[in-house]
């Protein structure tokens, strides 16, 4: 099989620096991500490809031995090592979450490859969906979930047979999974019926789990959740999916996370954005204000005298958690909402009416001088 260039690859010119190198594998990486495309080996190869050509295109001594040789370069040993998917990913920052497991691609090798046909079948993937408040993830919480899951059978320890014997060839097929039957002038091959195409049966199977090595079980998790978590990021537990049948690896549970509605809140990527309503002599005069927080203590705002309805104020640092970034947080938006009082007393009532003919001097409301300016230039 012939390999494409790897710049080809990456989609970047000969010359492209390291850091052109390093940002079109990182749009790759991201794009086609196994964690990204379950199950869909085309984007799997579309990602082992591109982490082959980065392997060898950020190192300089490699490149420049890819750039002379070509891939030949590999066979001399040019590339000692290469393939490797762990390396190179340092720094990457994917949107996913990868917290609760240690080795981002530690299971690629292992589990999705090289599954051998028998009557082992790997647990199917599980996804969870977990809503918390905004608070949680500002701070975040550690959540408990409790499911029913298809787990290994204690009886059976997950082989499926009664007396823990290995499975056997299935008679029927001999262990093909298939049956061939002449039908007309043609031969049909069809799935063993007897072993459902694995070409193994158990003897004995387990009274337990009817030899499936498995059986529904309430399990409870703790799934930490990193403050800073956004709507939509999900976070993966390795093998804590379903049992696989018969001793097969266990799928994966995916925590796909949800955050409620906030009262006042509203966030938009890292920043806060919340509406302070407010008296209208406070924004006449001037003030401080105490702003509630997402961290649950109040912020103190300068409000300048002669403030509009509408008017913003940016809090530093008060807004969300960024998330892995040791600490650091967006900011929040404080929008005014002047209010004007209503069900006046007669007292108030007279004070306002003097304010009002006070007012009239023309010169504390810049917007409405003008505007009455120009209408009266306009009817004229
Ligand atoms: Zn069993
Ligand atoms: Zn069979």
């Amino acid at each position: 099989m012939s390999k494409r260039d790897y710049y080809e690859i990456l989609g970047v010119g000969k010359s492209a620096s390291a850091d052109e190198i390093k940002k079109a594998y990182r749009k790759l990486a991201m794009q086609y991500h196994p964690d990204r495309n379950p199950g869909n080996k085309e984007a799997e190869d579309k990602f082992k490809e591109a982490t082959e050509a980065y392997e060898v295109l950020k190192d300089d001594d490699k490149r420049s031995a890819y750039d002379r040789y070509g891939h030949q370069a590999q066979g001399q040993g040019g590339f000692s090592g290469g393939g490797g998917f762990n390396q190179g990913f340092d720094g990457f920052d994917f949107n996913d979450i990868f917290s609760n497991f240690t080795d981002i691609f530690g299971e690629m090798g292992g589990k999705r490859q090289g599954k051998k046909r028998s009557a082992e079948q790997q647990g199917s993937d599980i996804r969870y969906n977990l809503e918390i408040s905004l608070e949680e993830a500002f701070k975040g919480t550690t959540e408990k979930i409790s499911f029913k899951i298809a787990s290994t059978c204690d009886s059976c320890h997950g082989t499926g047979s009664e007396n823990n014997e290995k499975p056997i060839d299935c008679p029927t097929c001999k262990g093909s999974g298939r049956i061939r039957a002449q039908q007309g002038f043609f031969i049909v091959e069809r799935t063993c019926t007897t072993c459902h195409g694995t070409g193994q049966i158990i003897k004995n199977p387990c009274k337990k789990c009817n030899g499936e090595g498995r059986v529904n079980k309430d399990r409870t998790l703790s799934v930490k959740i990193p403050a800073g978590v956004e709507e939509g990021n999900r976070i993966r537990l390795s093998g804590e999916g379903e049992a696989g049948v018969r001793g097969g690896v266990a799928g994966d549970l995916y925590v796909y996370v949800a955050i409620r509605k906030h009262e006042f809140f509203i966030r938009k990527n890292d920043d806060i954005y919340f509406e302070m309503p407010m008296r209208f002599t406070t924004a006449a005069l001037g003030g401080s204000i105490e702003i509630p927080s997402i961290d649950g203590s109040k912020a103190k705002l300068q409000i300048p005298a002669g403030s509009q309805n509408q008017d913003q104020f940016r809090l530093k640092s008060k807004g969300m958690s960024v998330m892995n970034s040791g600490g650091r947080r967006g900011d929040m938006y404080v929008k005014i909402n002047i209010e004007t009082p209503v069900k006046l007393s007669a007292q108030e009532r007279e004070l306002f009416e003097k304010l009002d003919k006070l007012l009239q001097d023309k010169t504390n409301n810049p917007k409405s001088e003008s505007f009455f300016k120009k209408m009266g230039e306009f009817f004229k």
